[in-house]
């Protein structure tokens, strides 16, 4: 069994509640501060070890008291954190404001901006490992790990999101691309919509695939996901459910893909034990506290 690397970002989502949002240069009461491990790859790699793969996480936190927190929290997760350093500023951080079902959010990257070539230069990947990262680390930092996981004989999947433009010669390290509509409408430079027609969606991601063999699957929410594989495509339909919060629905859907394929289960059983994973954390409140363990999604999959 391989292992899966996560290399991105950490952070302390810092929720205030409140009946309103403050006008401009207004103060409000609020009800309560809720505080959540957050961050791409923390949660990831969560979903990841949650499921059963053997994860290491390669990121950076502050030398504050929530990267002492986040450490904690992620080490009882069961992740290996020996590639998680300190940087000499503050862990990244999410502020988010939440009235009448609307948020605000700034992230502040901090020690997430720091992760660099030197953080993956260490990492000791080896066939039929599983290499995982997203945009919320610098993607030069990126190109270095998938370079380094590539000339390991491992798996290069790639989570690009929040959606940004990235060089070509990114895109070409890169074996799995997992994004959803509005990235994939950003990258390929057409509009996506997640209501438009399997083969219309298929057509972007074929004009956007760098290789012949590269895959790229695109979640739809609750339409599950659709999955160009080379030149093969094929759907795997979202499973009904009810769904409460979808926060952390694309991180825990790439985690599980990661974690499957470390285990050496072929594509499309890989994807549809993702899709029931993720069909799993929607039912839950929150990102993190939401990912289900293997026994859960087993039961689901019957
Ligand atoms: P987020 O940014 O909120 O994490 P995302 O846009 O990256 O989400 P989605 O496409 O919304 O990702 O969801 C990822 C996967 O989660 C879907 O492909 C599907 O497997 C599952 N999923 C999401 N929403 C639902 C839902 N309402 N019902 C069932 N499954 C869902």
């Amino acid at each position: 069994m391989g292992r899966v690397f996560v290399a991105g970002s950490i952070n302390m989502d810092v929720v205030a509640t409140a009946d309103r949002h403050p006008r401009v240069g207004e103060t409000v009461a609020g009800r309560q501060v809720l505080y959540f491990p957050g961050g791409k790859g923390a949660n990831q790699a969560v979903a990841a070890s949650r499921l059963g793969a053997k994860t290491t996480l390669i990121g950076r936190l502050g030398k504050d008291a929530f990267g002492a927190e986040l450490r904690t929290f992620l080490g009882d997760q069961g992740i290996d954190l020996g590639s998680v350093r300190e940087a000499d500023t503050h862990t990244g951080t999410a502020i988010i404001t939440v009235a009448a079902s609307d948020n605000t959010i700034v992230v502040v990257p901090g020690s997430n901006a720091l992760v660099g070539a030197d953080d993956v230069a260490g990492v000791r990947l080896t066939k039929g490992d599983v290499a995982v990262s997203q945009f919320e680390i610098p993607l030069p930092t990126i190109a270095a790990f998938f370079q380094r996981a590539r000339s390991a004989g491992a798996t290069t999947l790639l989570n690009p999101a929040p959606a940004q433009q990235m060089p070509g010669e990114l895109l070409a390290l890169v074996d799995i691309l997992v994004l959803n509509e509005t990235e994939l409408g950003f990258l390929a430079g057409s509009e996506v919509s997640d209501s438009d027609e399997a083969a219309k969606i298929i057509a972007v991601a074929r004009q956007l695939q760098a290789r012949e063999d590269q895959t790229i699957c695109i979640t739809l929410g609750k339409r599950g996901v659709l999955a160009l594989a080379g030149r093969e495509e094929f759907a795997v339909p979202g499973r009904v459910v009810t769904a409460v919060d979808a926060t952390g629905a694309g991180d825990c859907f790439v985690g599980a893909l990661a974690s499957q394929l470390a285990d050496d289960v072929p594509l499309r059983a890989a994807l549809a034990f993702a899709n029931a994973a993720a069909s799993i954390s929607v039912q839950r409140m929150g990102a993190g506290p939401s990912m289900p363990t293997a026994a859960e999604v087993a039961a689901v999959l019957g």
